[in-house]
């Protein structure tokens, strides 16, 4: 499952950032998800559920932003909503010469934890 992968990932990265700050254990961390990516809220959601187990983040929460990708269209200047990152093309005038905005990240932005 793809998305067990993705969260031992962000566990190993939110333990790193734990050991530099000195906290003895993680409460909370906190995600950034495109939706280009091909990682499923509720699934990474569900993997952490059981990935946290024998981490510094055993009891954590995980709270997942998702971000609608985005693009602008580089002939009429709107920005419109993306669906599939290979089709980019301009909702208004059926330009190709778009460039993507947001979508795929995929990134740990914060976590919490006690000392
Ligand atoms: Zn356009």
């Amino acid at each position: 499952m793809h998305e067990l992968t993705v969260a031992q990932r962000i566990l190993e990265i939110a333990e790193e950032k734990a050991r530099d700050s000195g906290l003895s254990r993680i409460t909370g961390i906190r995600v950034r998800v495109g939706s280009l990516t091909t990682v499923v809220p509720e699934a990474l959601d569900f993997c952490f559920g059981f990935a946290r187990e024998d981490t510094l983040a055993g009891n954590a929460n995980l709270v997942i932003e998702e971000v609608r990708a985005e693009a602008r269209c580089n002939s009429c200047g709107i920005v419109f909503p993306v669906e599939q990152s290979f089709f980019l093309v301009c909702s208004s005038c059926g330009s190709s010469d778009t460039a993507l905005l947001k979508g795929t990240e995929l990134d740990l932005l914060s976590i919490e934890g006690e000392i």
